[in-house]
């Protein structure tokens, strides 16, 4: 492997070489059923053919312009995105993180705006993940994201998402800004938060002028089955959302989106950025929102998270000595396991499967979401070869594995 690049991943032996719907094929030839899309980002499959159109016309057209001019894809962008949602307004960046960015900064400049520039507390959640920008990892407040990075900034503060009555008292503070969950959380582990937490946060911030930022760069765009997870539960809406991931379908792009109120403060000249939105993102991201953004779309991922979870529930009875539960929502799906995660995910890529990781111990399987039933029987099976294969080891939790053999 080149010593050329920074050493910050992790990364597994495989030469990734071409894709195609749910699979990956190696330069050495080996095929797996991928599970982990990108992360959650390659939404329609690897080389789906109306996104590789889509590309390649652009790619023949424009480019790049800057946002010194007007990007008629990024209207017509705008335009659906806020069609589909509670936004009005919509800003456009490159990744998850600079839209996690963005919805921080409108969050604080509403209130300067407003006349209270002394509310700039951003309230974030143990478990969750907004990115690697000096916001993001603040808002984030996981220590090992923050250690070497000099001092925590100021204003930010976590709270535990089972501790109500703290959250309702940080929330009342006269220095709150906002408040920014994960509806789903995604690297924390695939956590969904319930509909009764999620309609209280939205309760408490509207009661004490605070804003609600959902961080729906993993959950939104289709992946939990509805186009946006907070949509499973009306009255839920936040007041700004981050997305990005599946929006891009591989290709990069961020997006912020707002209502017209809480974007008070962001004006010309306030914001910006030199790539985002540029026309291949946005002809991309059009193509990519044309098709999730259908009902038969959005119904497909129901019906396949229906048959894995059917699949894991089978797969938990017979390995209780390996799966702890299985959580998740939609195609946003977490297995927490006995046996360490990261030998399991390394154990499943020589049974074909690629899965990914996540917090408490977790894997994920975040698959495209045109992914087939015949494909989610396929990985089910690679699955359940992976836990016996566990078990053969000796790896898990021996006592429930020799309960079972009793
Ligand atoms: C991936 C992720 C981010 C960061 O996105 P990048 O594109 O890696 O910057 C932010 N928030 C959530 C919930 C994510 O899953």
């Amino acid at each position: 492997m080149s010593q050329a690049l920074m050493p910050l991943y992790a990364r597994a032996q495989i030469e990734v070489e071409r894709g195609e719907g749910v699979w990956l094929e190696a330069r050495d030839g080996r095929r797996f059923l991928d599970c982990v899309a990108g992360i959650a980002t390659c939404s329609l499959g690897h080389a789906h053919p109306g996104l590789v159109a889509a590309l390649t016309a652009q790619a023949h057209k424009l480019w790049h312009v800057s946002n010194i001019f007007r990007i008629p894809g990024q209207e017509e962008l705008a335009e659906k995105l806020t069609g589909a949602t509670f936004a009005d307004l919509v800003y456009f960046a490159n990744s998850g993180t600079e839209a996690v960015e963005a919805a921080i900064k409108t969050a604080r400049r509403y209130h300067f705006a407003k006349g209270n520039p002394e509310r700039i507390d951003v309230i974030g959640f143990a478990g969750s993940f907004h990115g690697r920008t000096y916001a993001a990892i603040n808002a984030s407040g996981n220590p090992t994201y923050l250690e070497g990075f000099g001092p925590r900034l100021p204003g930010f503060h976590q709270m535990s998402v089972d501790d109500l009555p703290a959250l309702a008292e940080a929330i009342a503070r006269p220095t709150t800004a906002a408040v920014i969950v994960e509806p789903v959380q995604g690297e924390g582990g695939a956590r969904a938060l319930s509909g009764e937490f999620l309609l209280e946060l939205r309760r408490l911030t509207r009661e004490h002028g605070v804003l609600l930022i959902h961080d729906e760069v993993q959950s939104g765009m289709g992946r939990t089955g509805k186009l946006f997870a907070h949509q499973w539960f009306p009255g839920a809406e936040p007041d700004i959302m981050a997305i990005a991931k599946a929006l891009g379908g591989g290709f990069p792009i961020g997006a912020c989106l707002t209502t017209a109120e809480a974007a008070s403060g962001m004006v010309t000249g306030v914001h910006g950025t030199t790539f985002g939105g540029n026309p291949l993102a946005m002809a991309v991201g059009l193509a990519v929102f044309d098709v999730i953004a259908q009902d038969a779309a959005l119904a497909h991922v129901g019906a396949m998270s229906d048959r894995f979870y059917s699949g894991f529930a089978a797969l938990a009875a017979r390995y209780p000595d390996q799966i702890v539960e299985t959580r998740g929502k939609g195609l946003l799906m977490g297995l927490k396991l006995h046996a360490n995660n990261r030998e399991v995910m390394a154990l499943a890529r020589e049974h074909g499967l690629l899965v990914a990781g996540g917090g408490e111990n977790c894997v994920r399987m975040l698959p495209s979401l045109l992914i087939t039933a015949e494909e989610v029987d396929e990985a089910l099976s690679r699955l359940d070869a992976t836990l016996a294969d566990a078990r053969a080891r000796g790896w898990g939790q021996v006592d429930a594995a020799s309960a079972v053999a009793a």
